[in-house]
């Protein structure tokens, strides 16, 4: 777990929830951006921490090149957008509040052009403009952070023990799965953002399939996608059925492929074993 994160999100969060306790006779106000970009911050200095991410200039530039130019068109405001790459051989995807993202190897490995991990950073800045990540987080804290409120604040005594790991478990619903409804919302907007970038979003769907393809072959390998983002065959068509509703001629002249994502994509490759 990670304490030391929780215990500052605990402080922050609890100042938050202070106010609201107060006013709104126990149920938590929504997280301010600002608090989000804190809390995300506090997050994404713990997981770099812990989590192999790759140092390697040119793959780390040309992920965030990517994911910025994905990202340019959301009009969410105050949320500036990193994006790594772990060192991990799981196909996997994850995006923590304020606008950090996290894109495994194994998953990039397993993108065939430009459009298609394009089409899942599309999909993951879809769960931050939807504040699906800091929603999930604020959930799993509620009733523990009112128990802060009561025992922290007004009895003037620490948390207890069983109240620790209640504030552990906030940490830990970063990388719970979201509902279907979520990934559903998160996919609508990925459609929007690829098309208003010039890319095209028909490599979402495909690369979908592929995922499924292989969870019947070898379902261990994308087990993490799987478990945190519910994915089916009727939600690639609900996709497929998105795009096909797009006006006529928005698919026209975006692109699929680069050689520069050739090149990052033979790199990533390249790179180091995984650490075990
Ligand atoms: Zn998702």
């Amino acid at each position: 777990m990670m304490p030391r994160t929780s215990r500052r999100v605990r402080r922050l969060a609890g100042a938050a929830t202070l106010a609201g306790a107060v006013t709104a006779g126990g149920c938590a106000p929504a997280i301010s951006t600002q608090q989000e970009v804190q809390l995300g911050q506090q997050y994404a200095a713990e997981i770099n921490r812990q989590l192999p991410i790759v140092q390697d200039p040119q793959v780390h530039s040309y992920i965030n090149q990517l994911g910025e130019g994905i990202a340019q068109r959301v009009d969410r405001r105050g949320i500036d957008y990193t994006f790594y790459v772990v060192n991990s051989e799981a196909v996997n995807a994850f995006a923590v509040p304020g606008g950090f993202v996290y894109v495994n190897r194994g998953l990039i490995d397993r993108a065939g052009n430009m459009s298609e991990l394009a089409g899942v950073l599309a999909h993951e800045i879809g769960h931050v403009v939807e504040r699906h990540s800091v929603e999930q987080m604020q959930k799993a804290q509620n009733a523990n952070l009112l128990a802060n409120v009561v025992y922290g604040v007004l009895l003037q005594r620490p948390p207890s023990g069983v109240e620790q790991v209640g504030i552990q478990l906030g940490g830990s619903a970063v990388f719970a799965g979201y509902s279907r409804d979520a990934e559903r919302e998160a996919d609508r907007d990925a459609v929007g953002f690829l098309v208003a970038s010039g890319i095209d979003p028909n490599g979402m769907p495909s690369f979908f399939e592929k995922l499924l393809e292989e969870q019947r072959r070898s379902p261990s390998t994308v087990e993490q996608w799987f478990s945190t983002h519910p994915l089916t065959a009727e939600r690639i068509d609900i996709v497929n059925a998105e795009i096909a509703a797009l006006p006529p001629g928005s698919l026209s002249n975006l692109s699929r492929d680069s050689q520069a994502f050739r090149q990052f994509r033979s790199r990533v490759r390249q790179l180091p074993a995984p650490p075990r």
